[in-house]
């Protein structure tokens, strides 16, 4: 069986377990949750965390020293920057006009939805995120898997490797041969993805049921409709550039899976480069900068889940949508998605900037944190989906 098979099989099993355990054994979930499925996802989880810094920061130095790396960086952020602006806030504009249109919020009470465990937290302003990006100590930005602050590091590291030429090459000697060992280890732990994959999956199917999804149902499913429409403008943006879209969804299928099954970005990535060297065919000076650069700022899902949710929390709590709402949910809700972490459950401590800005009661927040991961997975394939894909935009402008 080929491995986006397993995987695949590995997700449809576990959400079938947990389905099974919920319904057959509601008294023993909470054990067989916290000793057995739990820990399992976990540790995968974790695992494949364990590669993701060494990736990045190798594979993007390799790339800057690559012969034409340094001035190319460069315009490849040029073309992403505007190509992810422009992307995210299609994918805003659907997650909004879906919610409108849908109106999940209306007709739905306090007493029917209880409140969640969710708190409202608070979210860094945008001014303090511009300036914690900037590394202070390239240990401390490896060391904290602080995706940007990698980059900015391996790119500052890089464009000094060239320079000093000669006296690099030892440095670069290592961080081959490192990344060669960790690319390795990638392989070795992909080999145990499809029993992660299953284990995270029925954990959150068999703790959470599907009690809570029948009271907000229009949330959730009017969700994932969002989420599913900007995967088919995806699809449809590829085709236009001629980056064949069916080989596209194929080809980074485990990537897009595992991101599903883990509900984080993070931990997707090195699937990603992997898929993106080995079965899709992307130059890999760009898959080396751009997917690490995307996987830190793009997220089309947090885009959809902010404007999504920020209008539903209007609608449940009857506050009169009006065009200067609208603007204010739009332009904090972009902002936002661009510093979304990729974990899981970030986009839900992001919501307290969303609704302050809009003016919006942040017990919106407690209402819907109970559904937040049944919701997560998808909202994270497509923060991957929309990642490679504009990676693979750039990568087919330059063939
Ligand atoms: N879990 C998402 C991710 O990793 C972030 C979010 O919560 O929206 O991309």
């Amino acid at each position: 069986m080929k491995l986006s098979t397993k995987i695949l099989a590995g997700l449809v099993l576990g959400i079938i377990a947990g389905a099974l355990l919920n319904a057959f054994l509601p008294g023993q979930v909470k054990a067989i949750d916290h000793y057995v499925l739990s820990p399992v996802g976990q540790a995968f989880i974790r695992i494949i965390q364990f590669i993701v810094v060494p990736v990045v920061f190798t594979s993007l130095i390799i790339g800057l020293t690559s012969l034409q790396g340094t001035g190319k960086i460069g315009s490849y952020t040029l073309k992403l920057l505007p190509l992810y602006i422009i992307t995210s806030a299609v994918a805003l504009a659907i997650g909004m006009v879906t919610a409108y249109l849908l109106k999940p919020g209306t007709g739905v009470s306090i007493t029917d939805v209880g409140q969640g465990p969710g708190k409202a937290q608070k979210s860094q302003s945008l001014v303090d995120w511009l300036v914690s990006i900037v590394p202070t100590n390239p240990f401390e930005a490896l060391s904290t898997a602080n995706l940007l602050q990698v980059i900015i590091s391996a790119i500052l590291i890089g464009v000094a490797m060239n320079l000093v030429k000669e006296k690099a090459k030892p440095f670069l000697a290592l961080v081959e041969s490192v990344y060669s060992i960790v690319e390795k280890i990638l392989q070795i732990i992909l080999k145990v993805a499809p029993l992660g994959v299953f284990a995270l999956m029925a954990s959150v199917i068999a703790t959470q049921g599907f009690g809570v999804v029948n009271k907000l149902l229009m949330y959730i499913l009017g969700l994932i409709l969002a989420l599913a429409i900007m995967g088919v403008v995806y699809y449809l943006i590829l085709l236009m550039v001629g980056a064949r879209p069916n080989n596209f969804f194929k080809s980074f299928f485990p990537s897009f899976s595992l991101a599903f099954g883990t509900a984080s970005s993070n931990a997707a990535l090195p699937v990603a480069m992997d898929n993106a060297g080995n079965r899709y065919g992307m130059k890999r000076e760009i898959a080396s900068f751009a997917l690490p650069f995307g996987t830190a700022l793009k997220r089309d899902g947090a885009a959809i889940l902010q404007g999504f949710n920020a209008l539903f929390v209007a609608q449940f709590f009857d506050v009169h949508i009006t065009a200067s709402l609208i603007i204010a949910v739009f332009v904090s809700a972009l902002l936002v998605s661009f510093s979304t972490a990729g974990v899981p459950g970030a986009g839900i401590i992001m919501m307290t900037t969303v609704l302050t800005a809009a003016g919006l009661p942040l017990e919106g927040i407690a209402i819907v944190a109970g559904v937040d991961r049944l919701t997560d997975g998808f909202r994270t394939a497509l923060n991957v989906i929309g990642n490679v894909a504009n990676a693979a935009v750039i990568d087919r402008w330059n063939k």
